[in-house]
């Protein structure tokens, strides 16, 4: 195995040696047993790969001697997560153990999905660890609709399983950056379908097959011939054909999901409804985003099989949201957002759309899922370097007695992770008040950390 530069493949920096190689295999061969001295080396390699920010080496595996014709992989950091090995499928098949790939082993004594008697301690919500996952296999769409989540769906903090649709959405918007604002983005006005194309272009599912070729943003693009389109292409073995349509809907109404344009509505109906993620199932707030199945029946026509269907703040700022409460607390956050910048504190918002870990030092890591999370580092004092600081925001909405002593629990999960501010959100008079009080404590809150000489928020 190679590392090879990524913006010159034809340039190898070095040859892998025999154990790291074996252990790359090892550890993302799938039902390969992995030694205690591979997880060393290979986040070794990935380090060497990814250097926190940019992507600088690919892997090119040499299990096919082809010239142009060898497999690769990329390395990947999603939000404060551990960095990984990503399958590049436009680069080919690999006949060796990586042809079954896992992008980390599973951890030992995982408790089973729904095992919940420890607070954190369950089998965590992840994303979609490889893009060929996005597709069903074949005669698994029509006899499991909205099917079971699949390796590493995990019940998930919040106690609800996210159905394998909704993990798929979650994972194209975190990856494609829409669970992250940064506070120069407040103000940014490009189009979200712009930054998804771009995403989808760098993603395959196989040496023929684009994500951009099944992924669409239009939905007036009538439904036989996007399927059309789909027959004719070069598809991947046990996967059954089909596509993605993703955009965000100004109303879901009786089971449909609405876009209007200048030149009317367009309704999509999926066959088999419309699932919602978040807890709040009342979806009277829109926009939404939907990500929907289009498919062929029994009868080989096209239609929608399935959607899946989650809050969105506005059509400009699409960050996801689990209910309307969140949005109130969000448009809070964004002006507290800009008015820090104001005093020279530059904050990153971050929707956790899968469980973060709380490593411990003595124990196994613990996993939450918080509201919202806000980063930003300390001003500069001079000779100092600038702390990472992070405050977690719960929003406390009018919820089931269930949900909230779930949540307690977690919250001493949650004060390990970064300073735990909570906001209380109702339909009263008393509200205006409430909304103040978290300003002026965020506001505060971050001011003080990031070590600026406090002003009293207005
Ligand atoms: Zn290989």
């Amino acid at each position: 195995m190679e590392l090879v530069e990524r913006d010159h493949p034809g340039t190898v920096r070095r040859h892998l040696s025999t154990e790291e190689a074996a252990a790359v295999r090892r550890f993302c061969g799938d039902g390969q047993q992995v030694r205690p001295e591979d997880v060393g080396l290979v986040e070794a390699v990935l380090e060497e790969m990814h250097d926190g920010r940019h992507v600088r080496l690919w892997l090119e595996c040499d299990c096919v001697r082809a010239p142009g014709g060898r497999p690769r992989l990329t390395a990947r950091v999603r939000e404060d997560g551990p960095r990984h090995f990503v399958r590049m499928h436009q680069y080919g098949e690999h006949h060796c153990a990586l042809a079954s790939f896992r992008q980390t082993p599973e951890p030992e004594n995982v408790g089973p999905d729904g095992d919940c008697a420890w607070p954190g301690q369950h089998n965590p919500l992840r994303p979609v660890a490889d893009a060929l996952d996005y597709l069903n296999d074949l005669h698994e769409g029509s006899a499991r609709p909205g099917g079971p989540t699949g390796s590493g769906g995990g019940l998930g903090e919040r106690g609800r399983r996210l159905p394998r649709l909704g993990r798929i959405l979650h994972t194209l918007l975190e990856d494609a950056g829409f669970a992250r604002l940064h506070v120069d983005a407040l103000n940014d006005r490009s189009r979200s379908w712009e930054r998804l194309e771009a995403y989808a272009a760098d993603q395959a599912l196989s040496p023929q097959l684009s994500l951009s070729q099944i992924l669409y943003f239009k939905p007036w693009t009538p439904l036989n011939e996007k399927m059309t389109e789909v027959d004719a292409l070069a598809w991947p073995k046990r996967k059954a054909r089909s596509a993605l349509l993703l955009f965000v809907a100004d109303e879901l109404r009786a089971g449909t999901a609405i876009k209007k344009t200048s030149v009317g509505e367009y309704v999509v109906r999926p066959e088999k409804g419309i699932r919602a993620g978040g807890r709040d199932q009342r979806l009277t707030q829109p926009p939404y985003w939907v990500l929907s199945v289009i498919d062929r029946d029994r009868d080989g026509n096209a239609r929608v099989r399935e959607a899946f269907a989650q809050h969105a703040y506005s059509f400009a700022r699409p960050v996801p949201m689990d209910s309307r409460y969140e949005r109130v607390t969000l448009k809070l956050l964004f002006d507290v957002m800009a008015w820090v910048k104001r005093h020279g504190v530059e904050v990153t918002l971050w929707k956790p759309l899968f469980d973060r870990e709380v490593r411990q030092t003595d124990a196994p890591s613990q996993w939450c899922r918080p509201d919202f999370e806000l980063t930003f580092r300390s001003v500069a004092a001079t000779g100092v370097p600038a702390r990472l600081h992070r405050v977690v925001i719960e929003t406390m909405g009018a919820d089931d007695p269930d949900y909230l002593e779930r949540k307690s629990r977690t919250q001493e999960i949650m004060k390990r992770r970064g300073i735990l501010i909570e906001h209380w959100v109702a339909v009263d008079a008393a509200q205006k008040e409430r909304d103040d009080a978290f300003f002026r404590r965020v506001a505060a809150k971050i001011l003080h950390l990031a070590g600026v000489p406090q002003t009293r928020p207005v």
